[in-house]
């Protein structure tokens, strides 16, 4: 597809966001737009001979890091790249392009978006725009909701906190999905999606390597306090004790570095803690701003859970997400 086609077909969709929002004086045309500067370059970290990602040392998007602040990851088969979140704007997916280049000379063929949030889609326009034919798969649910609203709530809010760092970006869809239970080999390596129900939000996919004993799983665990606002902490413990029994060696995270089975146990302790403990004190009558202190005491809290970034900041709207979770699931 020639970039003015592409384009177009791209904006039928953006054209609602374009229009309402600041980014429509950069388009002097359909095929002129104002790109933000390129994104720096970050060394891919290699996990197994096939299965890379690029970590984000930041927490959340800045002028400084051009909003680079999750991890996108690749896995390099006989056949082909597929790529699993593609970051936060055309420029980073760029960014994630030239590192696949110096590592190898196959094209990308499929790219997984895990979830909804921005920093984990939004860079798919720069897979679309250097190789046309590429898959694009998510769930159905996360398409949907791309379309609804986070689409043009995502774009927005990397821009806001960036300083437009993203401007040329172009909401690109998902073009193909997969609902979990798929199995594909793509030359020498076998790939397993799996779905487990709500957890970070109702569409994680996780992405199994088989032959690696790896698994990509978003941001179903992470060892921060980042957004809960749609996920569940019910379906998180229920997502880490199905991502346990996969039995990889390796899992890697949308956000901080990768990890043994280790992370998902901390995850799942972590919601244990506060689901547990808000159902608890939800019976004993308490409001949410009074169990704050009381689930704040457990050493687990104390001394692994308040070193992690946006603890200070965050933790207390996660245990009202917490409360209202447990409410919700009485009627
Ligand atoms: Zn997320």
């Amino acid at each position: 597809m020639k970039r003015r086609d592409l384009l177009k077909s791209a904006l039928s969709f953006s054209v609602g966001l374009v229009g309402m929002s600041a980014i429509k004086p950069l388009y002097a045309s359909d095929d002129l737009m104002v790109r933000a500067e390129p994104m720096y370059d970050v060394t891919p970290t290699k996990v197994t001979d096939r299965s890379y990602y690029i970590l984000a040392k930041d927490a959340g998007p800045s002028p400084e890091n051009h909003a680079f602040f999750n991890n996108p990851g690749f896995i390099v088969t006989s056949e082909g790249v597929i790529v699993v979140d593609t970051g936060s704007s055309v420029q980073i997916g760029e960014m994630v392009l030239r590192q696949i280049k110096k590592i190898t000379d196959k094209p990308v063929v499929k790219v997984i978006n895990t979830h909804y949030h921005g920093d984990h889609f939004l860079g798919n326009h720069a897979f679309v725009e250097a190789y046309p034919d590429v898959e694009i798969y998510a769930h159905p649910t996360c398409i949907a909701n791309i379309k609804k609203d986070n689409g043009a709530f995502w774009y927005n809010f990397m821009q806001r906190n960036s300083d437009n760092a993203i401007s040329g970006t172009i909401v690109t869809l998902p073009t193909k999905t997969f609902v979990g239970g798929e199995t594909f080999t793509l030359g020498d390596t076998t790939i397993k999606i799996h779905q487990f129900g709500k957890a970070h939000t109702e569409s994680d996919l996780i992405v199994q390597v088989v032959e690696d004993k790896l698994a990509y799983i978003g941001d179903t665990a992470m060892r921060r306090v980042a957004n809960m606002a749609d996920g569940s902490f019910a379906g998180t413990i229920h997502t880490m004790k199905e991502v346990k029994a996969l039995g990889c060696d390796h899992y890697l995270l949308g956000h901080g570095p990768h990890d043994d089975a280790a992370i998902c146990n901390d995850m799942q302790t972590f919601c244990e803690i506060i689901y547990g403990d808000a159902a608890k004190y939800y019976d004993e009558g308490l409001s949410d701003f009074e169990m704050k202190p009381k689930i704040l005491a457990n050493p687990f809290m104390k001394e692994v859970a308040s070193n992690w970034p946006g603890y200070d900041s965050t933790i207390g709207n996660y245990i009202g997400i917490a409360a209202a979770e447990v409410e919700s699931n009485l009627f």
